[in-house]
């Protein structure tokens, strides 16, 4: 078949560096929430490529955005000359991030290069060596970003000499054992065995965290536990850096997932979804962290005007079409029907998440919380074959991740939890 021919084209010549292949599907096109393969069969993609296709797959909007904009200004090096594209949406960007300070914005194109923004400029910003990250954290692959995550693919780089890892409050698997004051046991730990010992906070530059640990699992912290890590931040004169590169830009139903808590945080950075699927990544910061020296993180393309003018134009399109409303609606009903699956499907140990940020983590037993690795990647294969494309996160590989466009409607929620339904009865039978 057609579809195979390109499947063996990319065996033959793709670098198996950057793959993960999960079904044998390769894509000729994509519209809203559907993609097709080259016999034309169609997928609701409720991964969205991994939580970048938030405003759906070919916006009108965004086509003739892109297009106007390749013949007013195709290129411009940023770094040396400025477009005024990207001056407009810094303005914007800087506007959004809370707090009464100034603040500066960086550009890069991946989330990794704007994770790894933060493991070179905090450290120096702050004139401290060090950084704590969380484990099962995902900040990237390039070597700084690496360095700061606690993920497999961490483990087998030597990399990261001034990163401590600590644990994340997971509350399914608590780190410690105990569910009880989950977010104190996590503070104590960093404050009173990690600051003691081999990292003490006056070597510490900056803490980063995912509001909601994505690739690690779709794992949502205790509601207080951001606050108490700003509180700690605040009594050792740390930096709070949030890693809003998967669950940023509305996806959670606010712009930034950390807003749900009402603190304050000193950067954050971005990607994925930032360019309505066109790569670009950013940090927005406190001016004094992206000043702290001239050109010590830049690349030829940062910022290049077809990239800011997709993220100016992916802004408007979610402001315009009430994207985080839709979010927060379809987010409910879709968190909901998942819980009635739970209630049919013993397979199902946990649902959870916020706004269109959902995980169904897969268990052999209730009780004991086994994890049902093989089962999970089988419902995802045998989703695929009924028509819906989902992945699997988590350091266990059992987490379902739910991350649609946020265009999606009830009708094709519907249809996406009616599939998996159907794919978890034949894995179960
Ligand atoms: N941060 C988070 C939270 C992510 O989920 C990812 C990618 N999964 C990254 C950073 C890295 O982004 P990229 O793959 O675009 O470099």
């Amino acid at each position: 078949s057609p579809t195979e021919k390109w499947l063996e084209k990319d065996r033959q010549y793709v670098s198996d560096a950057l793959k993960i292949r999960f079904y044998p599907l390769a894509v000729k096109s994509g519209k809203g929430v559907v993609l097709r393969d080259f016999e034309n069969n169609e997928y609701i993609d409720i991964s969205a490529g991994w939580a970048v296709a938030n405003i759906g797959y070919g916006h009108e909007k965004m086509a003739s955005a892109l297009q106007e904009q390749y013949k007013t200004l195709s290129f411009s090096s940023n770094i040396t000359i400025p477009d005024n594209q990207m001056i407009q949406l810094s303005e914007k960007l800087a506007g959004m991030l809370p707090g009464e300070f100034k603040k500066k914005v960086w550009y890069g194109l991946t989330g990794s290069d704007a994770n790894d923004c933060i493991a070179k400029l905090i450290p120096i910003s702050a004139k401290r060596p060090r950084m704590i990250s969380f484990m099962g954290s995902y900040h990237g692959q390039t070597m700084g970003s690496l360095s700061l995550s606690g993920h497999t693919a961490q483990a087998r780089f030597v990399s990261g000499a001034n990163v401590v890892k600590v644990p994340y409050p997971n509350p399914y698997r608590p780190p410690f054992g105990r569910m009880e004051n989950l977010t104190q046991q996590v503070i104590d730990y960093i404050e009173n065995e990690m600051f003691t010992t081999i990292c003490p906070p006056e070597s510490t530059a900056g803490i980063i965290i995912e509001a909601i640990q994505s690739d690690g699992g779709v794992i949502v912290p205790p509601d207080d536990f951001l606050p108490e890590l700003r509180k700690l931040c605040d009594r050792h004169g740390i930096y709070l850096i949030v890693d809003e590169v998967k669950v940023g830009m509305g996806r959670t139903g606010k712009w930034f997932a950390f807003e749900h808590s009402g603190i304050e945080v000193d950067a954050v950075s971005l990607g994925k979804p930032l360019g309505g699927g066109v790569p670009i990544s950013a940090v927005i910061a406190r001016k004094e962290i992206l000043d702290c020296g001239n050109a010590l993180h830049l690349f030829t393309s940062s910022g290049n005007p077809i990239s800011t003018k997709a993220a100016l134009t992916n802004l408007s399109i979610i402001e315009e079409e009430r994207l985080i409303g839709n979010v927060i609606e379809q987010g409910e009903y879709f968190k909901k029907q998942l819980f009635d699956l739970q209630t049919k499907h013993e397979i199902i140990g946990d649902v959870r998440g916020k706004g269109l940020a959902l995980g169904v983590e897969l268990v052999e037993d209730r009780v004991t919380k086994k994890p049902a690795s093989e089962k999970t990647a089988a419902v995802c294969y045998r989703a695929f074959e009924l028509g819906l494309l989902v992945f699997y996160v988590g350091v266990h590989s059992n987490v379902i991740e739910v991350t649609p466009p946020l265009i999606i409607n009830r009708k094709e929620i519907d249809i996406a939890v009616a599939i998996l339904d159907q794919a978890m009865a034949d894995v179960e039978r």
